[in-house]
């Protein structure tokens, strides 16, 4: 679908909702510090503290600034565990290639009992391959790009799309939590393949765009249907992007969303502003709940300069 086509289902059936463009250094707090109450599991100190700093979104996103009031230490360890965690596993070999930080820099990629490993390092990304193993690159020197090979930590697909809900009901204003009782039930079930719900279309629209790092800092967005809407749209969708990446989902389990809705994507900031080169669309299903391991991930990019250095044996 043309960016225009997109541009007008988002005009006739959806306002803004809550936009933060993360382009700022001051740290920017929801909710009450002075009356502090989780909206995850509604309970208050003392029955929980509130001593550790919630991020809205999480810092693996290159979020730093965003933070809540409204998280208790208990719902943000749980989330952590249960969910965030297989949204940073997925995308880690991707934020080593687009130097996405996160909350201890820029995360390396190997795997488990092997040598060969991929960091960045100041001077450009240091590629450890040892004979024996998994091969872990291909150059094509004629037209100067690299392609890393490598293999993701075992994640569930469902818990992504949980993730990404997860960060859409924190920034959500507090008035609209009513429309998502289940939903909010939904991402606090621990056990993904056990749910009362049935949930089996969890789309993602998934953007690549290169570049270095087109957008440099991160920005979430969340779309509510007008009351005069002209299709049958889900009643929030939600945009979270961030270095070379977009993610788009609808918020599933809305009491306000009844029948066939039809999910398409809206425009994104990379649609505009890519000098290096088109985004490139790609639907993700994050439907199941099986556990997807050893999945190979393949990541081309174009390098300036290659050096052969000569491996340290004491490392
Ligand atoms: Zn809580």
């Amino acid at each position: 679908m043309t960016v225009e086509k997109r541009m007008i289902i988002l005009e006739n059936n959806y306002i803004p909702h809550k936009t933060y463009h993360l382009n700022t250094t001051e740290k920017i707090y929801l909710g009450n510090k002075e009356d502090k109450k989780c909206r995850f599991c509604k309970k208050t100190e003392p029955e929980v503290l509130f001593n550790k700093i919630a991020h809205a979104i999480p810092e693996f996103v290159n979020n730093h600034n965003l933070l809540s009031y409204y998280e208790c230490d208990s719902c943000n360890s749980k989330f952590a565990r249960t969910i965030e965690t297989h949204m940073g596993d997925y995308m880690n070999p991707n934020h080593t290639m687009s130097q996405v930080r996160g909350k201890k820099g820029v995360p390396s990629v190997r795997k488990g009992g092997e040598k060969s490993r991929i960091d960045l390092k100041k001077d450009g990304l240091k590629i450890q391959a040892h004979d024996g193993e998994r091969e872990i690159f291909d150059f094509d020197e004629v037209n100067k790009t690299i392609t890393l090979k490598t293999i993701r930590a075992t994640y569930i697909p469902i818990a992504i799309y949980k993730c990404l809900t997860k960060m859409a009901l924190t920034i959500i204003d507090e008035s609209e939590l009513e429309n998502f009782r289940n939903t909010l039930e939904w991402i606090n079930e621990e056990q993904h393949d056990n749910s009362r719900f049935s949930l089996n279309n969890l789309k993602c629209f998934y953007s690549f765009t290169p570049g270095p790092l087109p957008h440099d800092f991160t920005s979430c967005l969340l779309f509510k249907r007008k009351e005069e809407h002209k299709d049958n749209v889900p009643y929030m969708i939600f945009l979270l992007a961030y270095g070379n990446y977009t993610f788009q989902i609808y918020l599933p389990l809305s009491n306000k969303d009844s029948g066939e809705i039809q999910f398409t994507a809206i425009p994104t900031p990379f649609d505009s502003k890519n000098e290096f080169g088109a985004p490139k669309y790609k639907i993700l299903d994050f439907s199941s709940t099986e556990k997807v391991k050893n999945e190979e991930v393949k990541l081309q990019l174009s390098y300036e300069r290659f050096e052969d250095l000569e491996i340290d044996n004491e490392e």
